[in-house]
């Protein structure tokens, strides 16, 4: 298994077909109602399982779409819009953005850097953000990490303030967030049993409707299909990977994931990270922040942490999951080659 290939995957994790699938097909509990959105660059699919459902993923859908409008970092009434072009001044944001953004910024500090929301005009640079890829000179690169720095965003309760030429995104934990935020909307509109497809993200509201866990497909990063199988209950995997979005030059493959301190694409000899966890968003940030601290480091936080478990599959196809998992973890027939490694405590 190599880098090159990456070529023609494009989601992290896939439902495997078996899932919400009960032996009682009559039973109430098996009805299934699901609502699609494209939102967040990406298909988000909510399933529902259970009777009268219409109204929480009407519920959901809305949800979705509001949390769009306030983190896109293209649409110009969006608040991340008004704080990246706010010139310096003091912009005042929703409670969700304000508490997503006061998450980023713990973040950063519990991944020692690795989590950074100011790269956004060195994604520009690379073209990651219009598809007009590019390899930037090494002095434009050292210009623009001079406007970058989390420790330069001040947030005081709902008020944001970031310097004139500084650029905010939080496309690496959003799509959690959201996940967290629609689990708690079906919730609270009487769901029992859901499942959250966020372009790969998965989150969950309880169990499958016969009681059973969920089953879902770790993605092959070098190819098709999964690599393997987990077994999960109420909570999300996120998977983070350089094969979701890249191009290649001059026989180089560059990806969406950079290492703030070099404003290049993160290069710690991991091929795809997946983080399992009750809470989304954490998973979401930790995915990417994982991607670029390599496989120590990320054992290391794992092992000060109490929050996440996590699968890596490093760039010479080698696969470390922690312990907490081991159980509900099975690669998948034809993947029986690759030795697995646990990591424990
Ligand atoms: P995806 O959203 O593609 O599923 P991620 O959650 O890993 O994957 O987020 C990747 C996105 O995060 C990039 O497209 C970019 O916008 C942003 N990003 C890139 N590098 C970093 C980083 N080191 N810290 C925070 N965000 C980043
Ligand atoms: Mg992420």
């Amino acid at each position: 298994m190599k880098k090159t290939f990456l070529s023609s995957v494009l989601v992290a994790i896939f439902l495997l077909t078996s899932c919400g699938k009960s032996e009682n097909s009559s039973s109430s509990k098996d009805i299934k109602n699901s609502k699609s959105v494209f939102a967040m660059d990406t298909y988000i699919t909510v399933t529902a399982y259970g009777e009268d459902t219409d109204k929480a993923l009407k519920a959901a859908e809305d949800k979705i779409t509001s949390l769009e409008k306030l983190w896109s970092v293209t649409d110009e009434n969006s608040e991340i819009y008004a704080v990246n072009h706010s010139g310096g001044q003091t912009v005042g944001v929703s409670p969700e953005t304000a508490d997503l953004l006061d998450f980023a910024l713990d973040m950063h500090n519990r991944t020692n850097g690795a989590f950074d929301i100011s790269l956004y005009p060195v994604l520009t640079a690379w073209g990651f953000t219009t598809d007009e890829y590019r390899v930037p000179s090494d002095d434009e690169i050292t210009a623009l990490l001079e406007n970058t720095g989390v420790d330069k965003i001040n947030l005081d309760s709902q008020y944001v303030t970031i310097p004139a030429d500084m650029q905010i995104d939080l496309g690496a934990v959003g799509k959690g967030y959201a996940g967290d935020l629609v689990a708690e909307e079906l919730k609270s509109n009487g769901v029992k049993s859901a499942l959250i497809d966020l372009g790969g993200n998965i989150q969950t509201v309880g169990t499958k409707p016969d009681g059973e866990k969920w089953k879902v497909g770790i993605r092959n990063p070098f190819g098709e299909g999964n690599f393997a199988t987990l077994e999960i209950g109420e909570c999300a995997v996120v998977t983070s990977g350089g094969y979701e979005r890249y191009f290649v030059e001059d026989g180089v493959t560059y990806w969406h994931i950079l290492d703030p301190k070099t404003g290049k694409p993160a290069d710690s000899g991991i091929a795809s990270v997946s983080v399992i966890g009750s809470e989304g968003r954490t998973c979401d940030a930790l995915s990417t922040s994982l991607f670029v601290m390599g496989l120590d480091k990320s054992a290391e936080l794992w092992k000060n942490s109490d929050d996440f478990e996590m699968i890596i599959v490093t760039s010479d196809g080698e696969i470390y999951i922690t312990e907490g998992i081991a159980d509900d973890f099975e690669l998948s027939s034809n993947f029986a080659e690759p030795k697995v490694s646990v990591i424990g405590r």
